[in-house]
């Protein structure tokens, strides 16, 4: 198949791309390089079946393919918050966008949406029936409410126009091909730790975030996308839950590190637990992580040495 992935350059779509590649399909990478890198797909430029385009999702495009993964969005909260009002733009636009060319095409399309949806959690592990607690108004809304709206065309041009939507919602994933300035918890501690700078737990370092290794992530996202079972959503996530201090610690420990940890102010809406129930995509995907936290972060490690 010809796919396009949006976001084809960032964290996730760079691993997606390659992975695509690599089961046999021509991809079409689509990317404005905002929190993207042409580092990232350095080494596919000269892959015959890969193409890159610099576009923006927020303006429409046009391009023959048989599947749509729609990744372009910044996923760090430093990075949305950037221009919050662009945020909301690519998640609504960049949806609007690539739902109607998948109506034109007959393209079956995946929105890669998150566990952000829920906001900060009253129910615990989350499900996907739970509704959420999102603040309209916060600091975090151009993000949330943006994917909350995506995940709505979604699927009204499912039952409108018959569109054929498939629909995750990821939780913190982490690995390789994160930026160094990224923001994000696992890359921040990693790179303050190789450097022996401080580690920064926002808050007393007790709330908690379920991390999931790349490779099993993408595994996920194309088992959702080649099943007939569900459309979603989906929760793709590792069930492991830990808090950002032992976190911190596990990550001291592998770098055999001389940070000490600092605390500093707790972001605006800063979700105090999260953890996904992934027992759809058990059933439906007969999907569950492999790679376990220490695991998964040692070779992160690796990764962030050769950037640093
Ligand atoms: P990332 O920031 O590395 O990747 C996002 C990519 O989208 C970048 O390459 C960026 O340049 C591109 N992009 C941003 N705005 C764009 C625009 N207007 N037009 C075209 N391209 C644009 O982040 P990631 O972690 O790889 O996240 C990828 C997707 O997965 C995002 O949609 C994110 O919301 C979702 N997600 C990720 C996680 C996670 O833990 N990594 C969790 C939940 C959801
Ligand atoms: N966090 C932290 N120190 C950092 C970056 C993040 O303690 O340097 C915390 C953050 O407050 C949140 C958790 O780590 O509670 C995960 O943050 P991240 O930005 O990775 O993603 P989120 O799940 O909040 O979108």
């Amino acid at each position: 198949m010809r796919i396009l992935v949006t976001g084809g350059a960032g964290f996730l779509g760079s691993h997606l791309c390659d992975k695509l590649l690599s089961d046999g399909h021509e991809v079409v990478c689509l990317d404005n390089l905002f929190t993207g890198s042409k580092a990232n797909i350095l080494h596919l430029l000269t892959n015959p079946k890969f193409e890159w385009m610099r576009h923006d999702v927020v303006d429409p495009f046009k391009c023959e393919v048989d599947q749509i993964y729609n990744l372009a969005c910044p996923a760090s909260p430093v990075h949305y918050q950037y221009n919050a009002i662009k945020t909301v733009k690519t998640s609504v636009m960049g949806a609007i966008n690539c739902l109607g060319l998948a109506k034109r095409i007959g393209a079956r399309i995946f929105q890669a949406s998150t566990s952000e949806v829920y906001g900060d959690p009253d129910v615990h592990p989350q499900v996907e029936d739970y509704r959420g607690n999102v603040n309209p108004i916060g600091l975090r809304a151009c993000y949330d409410e943006g994917k909350r709206c995506a995940e709505t065309l979604f699927f009204d041009y499912h039952r409108q126009n018959n569109v054929d939507i498939r629909v995750i919602r990821i939780f913190n994933t982490y690995g390789p091909r994160m930026m160094v300035q990224d923001g994000r918890v696992v890359s921040n501690f990693i790179v303050q730790a190789l450097k022996n700078n401080p580690i920064t737990i926002y808050g007393d370092g007790q709330q908690t975030r379920s991390f999931c290794y790349v490779s099993d992530l993408i595994e996920g996202f194309v088992r959702m996308m080649s099943q007939e079972e569900t459309v979603g959503p989906v929760n793709l996530g590792n069930p492991h839950e830990f808090t950002m201090l032992e976190l911190a610690e596990q990550v001291v420990d592998l770098t055999n590190s001389k940070s000490e940890i600092v605390h500093e102010p707790l972001p605006q809406d800063d979700p105090q637990q999260r953890r996904p129930d992934i027992s759809k995509a058990k059933e439906f995907l007969k999907w569950e992580p492999t790679v376990q936290l220490r695991e998964g972060l040692q070779k992160t490690i690796e990764y962030f040495a050769t950037q640093i």
